[in-house]
């Protein structure tokens, strides 16, 4: 039996997605790494983009890296590593992404005793004030680096518009660049990777503005949603629904549209505000707050209105719709990056694979 709530995911429109942004890259000379972060790591949509063609897969939590390690392509742990999994982050990370020179030290230890060769690359901060080192700090790290057994430097990177919402420019592109040159000279290393940024870069690419230096990207949300975020843009020949989550209607009833009764706050504590448009047609489906952003998902019939949610319940207001929704409807809808996030982050909803 069919069960409910779910999200379902077209693997053929994300391979795709993935073919036509890796199109775009090698016309660049850029190494397409798909993160897999939105997804919570899973292998079968990870399997998807690899055929798509990108280079190698990258992710945030290394409890998703775990469950990538039957793919065999190089994998990169994108967040700093925590002191406590060190030894870990050697043996399911090809490449890690660093700015604490203590961490890099405790790397090295691990990286020796299990007899590896560990390769790092130093993220630096251009603005954003997430993380990175400072751009007058690297040297610095850079030279107790090179000290060090078991490690490699095989590249700087950077990560903007994520904390600060720092736009990726020509500009704070070229001054990455230019630390790197300077490294290499002041060195003599040489750099396999030169990491520009996230889909925040997008923009830059589609009008071939990428300095030439940067060598790779990494993307999750361009891949899974088809849009140039920056500018707000479907990109072109991208499909935008990757994703569709479906959720089944367990009341229906004509109610009023304000509340009866003296009234504090909401189940989440904030101030609710309503607006009187008389009797409506309410349907409740179960989902909630805690699997999806409730603002941060479109339904697929136009003239349904999410009008509220709690943690395990979302109420449409249906009234002008064209559907006549029965109980027991299934009502869908598209994602926008936080949803797919949480709702694949949800053990509460299935997920379902379209091949
Ligand atoms: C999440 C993340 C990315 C990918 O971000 P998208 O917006 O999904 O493309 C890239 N780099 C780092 C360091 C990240 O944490």
């Amino acid at each position: 039996m069919n069960s409910y709530p779910k999200i379902i995911v077209n693997l053929n429109k994300i391979k795709h997605n993935t073919q036509i942004l890796a199109q775009i890259c090698n016309a660049n000379n850029i190494d397409l790494v798909a993160v897999t972060k939105v997804f919570c790591g899973n292998p079968e949509i990870a399997k998807a983009v690899v055929e798509g063609g990108a280079k190698m897969l990258a992710d945030s939590r290394l409890k998703n890296l775990i469950k990538l390690k039957d793919i065999d392509i190089p994998k990169i742990y994108l967040r700093l590593p925590m002191m406590c999994e060190i030894d870990e982050v050697v043996k399911y990370a090809d490449i890690s992404f660093n700015s604490e020179i203590t961490i890099i030290e405790k790397l090295s230890e691990c990286a020796v005793s299990q007899n590896k060769i560990h390769d790092i690359v130093l993220m630096v901060d251009m603005g954003d004030l997430r993380e990175g080192l400072w751009p007058t700090d690297i040297f610095d790290t850079v030279e107790k680096t090179l000290k060090l057994s078991g490690i490699r430097i095989v590249g700087i990177g950077t990560n903007l518009g994520c904390y600060g919402g720092v736009l990726h420019t020509e500009d704070n592109l070229e001054k990455l660049c230019s630390i790197s040159r300077s490294i290499r000279e002041k060195f003599d290393i040489d750099f396999q990777i030169i990491s520009g940024g996230n889909s925040g870069i997008i923009y830059l690419l589609l009008d071939s503005k990428v300095p030439k230096e940067i060598n790779n990207i990494r993307v999750g949300g361009v891949i899974v949603h088809g849009y140039n975020m920056t500018e707000g843009k479907p990109i072109e020949n991208m499909y935008h629904d990757v994703f569709t989550l479906e959720a089944q209607i367990i009341e229906l009833k004509k109610k009023p549209s304000i509340p009866i009764g003296k009234i504090g706050l909401d189940a989440f504590g904030n101030k609710p505000f309503f607006e009187n448009k008389g009797v409506r047609n309410r349907a409740i489906i179960s989902i909630g707050k805690q699997d999806i952003y409730p603002d941060r998902i479109i339904p697929t019939d136009k003239d349904v209105l999410i009008i509220g949610a709690s943690s395990d319940h979302l109420i449409l207001d249906v009234t002008d719709s064209k559907t006549e929704y029965k109980v027991g409807d299934v009502v869908s809808f598209y994602l926008k990056y936080p949803a797919i996030l949480q709702s694949f982050t949800s053990e509460y909803v299935l997920k379902e694979f379209l091949k």
